[in-house]
């Protein structure tokens, strides 16, 4: 068994087969988490999440790169998109949670890679932490996890020291920072603050030798798998949408490189995965 940790089957790109995907990976036995982006996305994954029983839970958050109008260009799958507006509005947010499948708040973080067009650099990075800092508020009051996306400026690891100067500040470390970008250094910081690290098919990549380094180096049991789905497929069926049922490639990838088996991968992020979401 696995759970991808991190999904977007409430996206666009499942419109018409949401549901099909779902069983081929509750028919892998493949549970997932299916993440919100925004206050629709969110309420869709959690109307998606009421159809199961078990195997199926949302996560609900606004993700920085909602808080201005940014295109987006995921062009390696075909996506393509405009982000939408939205202020985070906390009570709203707080009434969505009271969802019981909701198991955790999030995406929210950082991201200084997708900037919008002409707006200062110093105003959106103001907003984008504060946004956060309210997210974790969030997550505290209700004594739920976070999932934190950190996405750094070009050729630099900028996001990450300030996701990780702000998880200080909060003093709330029930999170898991998902597809990891950081550095080896930025990675044992946030293990040490009692932090998860999340890896996706990016580890299958042949060009990733950084990150694949850093899942050399850091403990089995400090990691989660997840797959971004419908971005980021690993090998291979990289350039083609992603699906929770790949999330298989990014744990057999995690097994070489931690030269341990692929069952020790799949039970031990399991059951971190079941602990954190408390599933
Ligand atoms: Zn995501």
């Amino acid at each position: 068994m696995l759970i991808d940790t991190h999904c977007h089957i409430n996206f666009s790109s499942f419109k018409d087969d949401a549901d099909e995907v779902i069983q081929r990976s509750l028919g892998n036995d493949i549970w997932l988490i299916n993440v919100g982006s925004q206050y629709s996305t969110s309420e869709r994954t959690i109307k998606i999440a009421e159809k199961y029983d078990k195997g199926v839970y949302a996560v609900v958050g606004l993700h920085p790169i909602h808080l201005y109008e940014t295109e987006v260009d995921e062009s390696e799958q075909g996506i393509e998109f405009k982000s939408r507006t939205e202020e985070f509005d906390y009570d709203l947010y707080k009434n969505l949670a009271q969802s019981r499948k909701v198991v955790g708040i999030g995406e929210m973080g950082i991201d200084y890679f997708h900037m919008p067009k002409n707006i200062n650099f110093e105003e959106v990075k103001q907003k984008q932490q504060q946004t956060f800092q309210n997210g974790i508020k969030l997550a505290k009051e209700l004594d739920k996890p976070i999932i934190i996306h950190t996405r750094a400026t070009k050729n630099s690891f900028d996001a990450y020291d300030d996701v990780i100067n702000i998880l200080k500040q909060a003093d709330y470390t029930k999170g898991v920072v998902h597809c990891y970008g950081g550095n080896l250094e930025q990675a044992q910081e946030l293990i040490d603050m009692g932090l998860y690290i999340s890896f996706t098919g990016i580890v299958t990549f042949k060009n990733a030798k950084d990150l694949q380094k850093i899942v050399k180096e850091i403990p089995l049991g400090k990691m989660m798998v997840e797959t971004d789905a419908p971005y980021l497929s690993p090998e291979p069926h990289r350039g083609q949408r992603n699906e929770p049922a790949y999330v298989e490639f990014v744990a057999r990838k995690i097994a070489e490189l931690k030269k341990v088996s692929y069952e020790e991968v799949a039970e031990v992020t399991t059951g971190i995965a079941r602990e954190f979401f408390n599933i």
